[in-house]
């Protein structure tokens, strides 16, 4: 699992340690890129608590504040997922709770559970089972999708009432940002330094 490399494109194995040190690492047969070095622990965890904060703050404050004559009202990312319900729309209820506050959260505290103990040098409980179910989790948070909806309910509501984006809503970008960021780092390279933990 960590010594070898599989392109994901053409299934050509290679061990990392014949891999060419500089540059992007290549396939040899089909020449995609192989994996990403990014595979700093410390700068990983970083963004893992970046992504964590930002969650919070985007469940803690309202994600819109509008007014209209005089009157103020704010929506929360909990108030929308209320609001489909008594809508009669349990399901988008149900998808907006699962795609944007459990599936990250729990994908965050799994991740969390890994790297500290790793940072640490102890091999975290559970290790290869949480790795797999990280891996289940990501498919499941959608947040980059809500961002979209989002903005495009600020710009359409801007014509109605005066529309404030909340402190919620600069959590959401922090959240898409952190999320995206991870994504790039090599998740191999905790597989690697669980290894060398056990060792
Ligand atoms: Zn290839």
């Amino acid at each position: 699992m960590s010594e070898l490399a599989i392109c994901r494109y053409c299934d050509t194995v290679h061990r990392r340690s014949e891999v060419p040190r500089r540059g992007t690492p290549r396939c040899v047969t089909c020449d995609s890129p192989l994996y990403h070095r990014n595979n700093d622990l410390g700068a990983m965890l970083a963004v893992t608590l970046t992504a964590t904060i930002a969650l919070v703050v985007a469940n803690g404050f309202p994600l819109i504040t509008m007014s209209v004559n005089g009157l103020r009202t704010e929506a929360t990312l909990w108030s929308a997922i209320l609001a489909s319900y008594d809508h009669e729309l349990p399901l988008v209820a149900a998808a907006l709770a699962i795609t944007l506050i459990i599936a990250p959260f729990i994908e965050l505290f799994l991740l969390l559970w890994v790297l500290v103990p790793l940072r640490a040098g102890a091999r975290p409980l559970g290790f290869s089972t949480i790795m797999r179910a990280i891996h289940i989790m990501r498919p499941w948070r959608m947040v980059e999708v809500f961002l979209l909806g989002l903005v495009v309910a600020v710009v359409k509501l801007a014509g109605l009432a005066s529309t404030v984006p909340g402190w919620g809503a600069f959590g959401i970008v922090v959240l898409t940002l952190a999320l995206a960021s991870l994504a790039s780092f090599d998740t191999s390279a905790l597989w690697r330094r669980a290894d060398q933990v056990r060792a």
